[in-house]
């Protein structure tokens, strides 16, 4: 199979130094194998997606050096392919509709007899660790549902593949699933929330599958969710890719660069005068 992978930006700020690193990394990754590096656009959320950073993004891209093989993907026009996928899973018995708001969620958690009970962690890779409250509920899912989740307990019955193989510098080896682990420490993902035909895990395995993606190069802030993608490509019949889990540049003080550190934008780099090279080189490339 080819060496395939792909860059995959959210258009809902500029790109900066860490989304650089990531970019040039994964391209350069592709080329050295003689594979195929994709750019997809992650603009699922229509509230936050700004074609005006798309724009930005892309030009950006190209400033520096990077091309990428085929049209762009965008996950807006991929809407069918995900409520696809998600039909399969409720067909599976494996969702359930949720009502609960983030507050409601919070408040359950934070109840005496809920709680990170028992070093029970309260975050997980999905955020706030699903307290469980609509889970058996039969709940329609209808436009008093704010979001369907997967019943992780009743997919890792059904599918929980054996392990995923990482080479990124922090987990490199081959990673064992462990069904105790995903409810205590990854709990009832959401699938897809109202308003947006999926969520972001969902969308991202049907992407990946689609685009024959053999290898997942990111940041290391998305190793642990990969075991929520390694569960739902099982559950989909869809091939596991290889995962990459690069370091995240950080800034003098030690601090993950954040979309809003605007003073790490590539384009403010380029006002700037810094050439594709001094980019390479500021990222350690
Ligand atoms: N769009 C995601 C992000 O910017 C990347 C998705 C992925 O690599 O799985 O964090």
């Amino acid at each position: 199979m080819t060496f395939t992978t792909r860059f995959a930006p959210s258009p809902t700020g500029p790109l900066h130094l860490g989304h650089a690193y990531s970019a040039l990394l994964a391209h350069d990754m592709a080329r050295a194998r003689g594979g195929r590096f994709l750019l997809r656009i992650d603009d699922l959320d229509q509230s936050r997606a700004r074609p005006e950073w798309e724009a930005q993004i892309l030009d950006d891209l190209t400033w520096l050096g990077l091309r990428w093989d085929g049209p762009v993907r965008r996950q807006s026009d991929c809407l069918e392919d995900y409520r696809a996928a998600l039909a399969r899973l409720w067909e599976m018995g494996l969702c359930f509709a949720c009502r609960c708001t983030r507050r409601d969620i919070a408040e359950a958690a934070s109840a005496p007899q809920e709680g990170a009970a028992g070093g029970r962690p309260e975050f997980g890779p999905d955020g706030r660790i699903y307290p469980g409250t609509c889970r058996g509920r039969g709940l329609a899912a209808d436009g008093d549902s704010t979001c369907t989740r997967l019943d992780i307990a009743a997919a890792a019955a059904r599918a929980l593949p054996a392990q995923f193989t990482e080479t990124g510098p922090d987990h490199a080896g081959r990673h064992a699933l462990d069904r105790d682990r995903l409810i205590a420490e990854v709990g009832d993902v959401v699938l897809a929330r109202r308003g947006m035909g999926a969520a972001y895990h969902l969308a991202v395995v049907i992407d990946d599958a689609a685009s024959g993606v053999s290898h997942v190069i990111r940041g290391a802030d998305l190793f642990e969710a990969t075991q929520i993608h390694v569960l739902l490509q099982a559950l989909l019949g869809l091939k596991q890719p290889e995962y990459h889990h690069h370091a995240l540049i950080r800034d003098a003080a030690g601090k993950r660069l954040a979309k809003r550190d605007d003073a790490r934008a590539i384009a403010r780099y380029r006002a700037d005068g810094a050439s594709p090279e001094d980019i390479r080189r500021m990222v350690g490339l």
